[in-house]
């Protein structure tokens, strides 16, 4: 499927600034954005500008962990630019089961209001 050969998603479109976003953060290798739905105040999405074939996390290889390093520190420095350091959240979901919907991985940053848990 799609999902597995890891074929461009929009978010290549977003990264090529083909399609219009709302950039929070930009490195040489992530690029954070607001979500198009947001589910909280603020709602990022923190990504790599390479996929490299990571569709999802329940794809990972090792050759992938400095980049997933990376995403999880962008993630702490995106919240500490919105002013929700001190509470936030940061979500991935991996695979249809987890509501993944956009197969290049991303982190949801989440925050600006109180957070439930379990979050169902
Ligand atoms: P997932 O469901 O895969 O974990 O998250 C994908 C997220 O991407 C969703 O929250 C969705 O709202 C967001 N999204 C999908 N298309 C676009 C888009 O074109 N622009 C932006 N900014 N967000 C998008």
């Amino acid at each position: 499927t799609n999902v597995d050969i890891g074929a461009p998603t929009i978010f290549d479109k977003i990264i090529a600034k083909e399609i219009p976003s709302s950039i929070v953060y930009e490195d040489d290798k992530v690029l954070a954005f607001r979500d198009i739905s947001p589910q909280a105040p603020i709602h990022i999405l923190v990504i790599p500008k390479s996929r490299d074939g990571l569709t999802q996390l329940g794809r990972a290889e090792q050759r992938h962990e400095e980049i997933l390093g990376h995403l999880l520190y962008a993630a702490k420095i995106v919240a500490e630019k919105e002013g929700i350091v001190d509470g936030f959240r940061v979500v991935i979901n991996s695979g249809p089961t987890a509501c993944q919907s956009v197969y290049h991985l991303h982190l949801h940053v989440l925050g600006g209001r109180q957070m439930k848990w379990p979050p169902g």
